[in-house]
């Protein structure tokens, strides 16, 4: 139906419910599927582990420019650090916190950036494909992407969604503390100088608040379709 899918920029805030989202059409799609939010969060949880302070920005930058990364084979958003696999560790409550001060750091996008657009090329070329999912996708990364769509929901509802989840694991949780992160880091990712999170002027709004992730993948294949017809490759 879809031929050639090309590259799929989903953007959006923190626990919209991107990655779910973006697995799952990737999945339908037949094509890989990029998490750029874990590639930020090894950087950081490298920092923590070599005791990087978030304030030195040229130390900062350097090990993003020393951290050749890709996506893991295994299905459960996994990173490829050098030879070095990772997984849940990338996701624990101290890489939320630190995040997105990292991502604040031009020395650290410019590296982030660069290796995705490669990620990006060589899939398209492989695959005919990515769906690609970050804050600044549809802006920065990837400002030709075939389709780019900007996710949102109330901050309530994403916290109340990572908490299932976590809880769902067997993680401890507090709601109160997903919520308040979830918000610290929308602030930071909107004000940041550098490509800051912001909405494509061609994206496809979706609020996902009343929806369910079928819905949610259902109206991202509905604005493939008409953006196919309206050019066709
Ligand atoms: O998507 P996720 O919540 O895992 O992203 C973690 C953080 O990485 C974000 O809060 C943001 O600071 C940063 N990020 C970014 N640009 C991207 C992806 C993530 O700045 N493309």
């Amino acid at each position: 139906m879809f031929g050639r899918v090309g590259a799929i920029a989903i953007d959006g805030q923190a626990a919209a419910g991107k990655t779910v989202v973006g697995r799952e059409l990737a999945l339908r799609l037949g094509c890989p599927f990029l998490d750029t939010g874990i590639m930020y969060r090894a950087v950081t949880w490298l920092a923590l582990n070599e005791g990087v302070s978030m304030e030195d920005e040229t130390a900062l930058g350097e090990l993003a420019s020393g951290s050749a990364m890709r996506p893991g084979d295994r299905a459960d958003n996994g990173l490829l650090l050098g030879d070095r696999m990772l997984g849940p560790e990338l996701r624990t409550a101290e890489v939320d916190q630190h995040v997105s001060l990292v991502a604040r750091v031009s020395g650290v996008r410019r590296e982030m950036v660069r290796q995705q657009r490669d990620i990006a090329a060589r899939a398209c070329q492989d695959s005919g494909g990515i769906v690609m999912v970050g804050r600044d996708i549809g802006t920065i990364v990837l400002p030709d992407a075939h389709l780019k769509v900007f996710m949102v929901a109330s901050p309530e509802v994403r916290a109340q969604r990572r908490y299932d989840e976590l809880k769902s694991q067997g993680q401890a949780a507090s709601y109160q503390e997903i919520l308040d992160n979830a918000l610290s880091r929308d602030r930071i990712d909107s004000q940041r100088a550098d490509s800051p999170l912001a909405q494509a002027a061609d994206a496809l709004l979706v609020d996902t608040s009343d929806l369910t992730i079928e819905q949610v993948v259902g109206k991202i294949l509905e604005g493939l379709e008409s953006s196919a017809e309206r050019t066709p490759r």
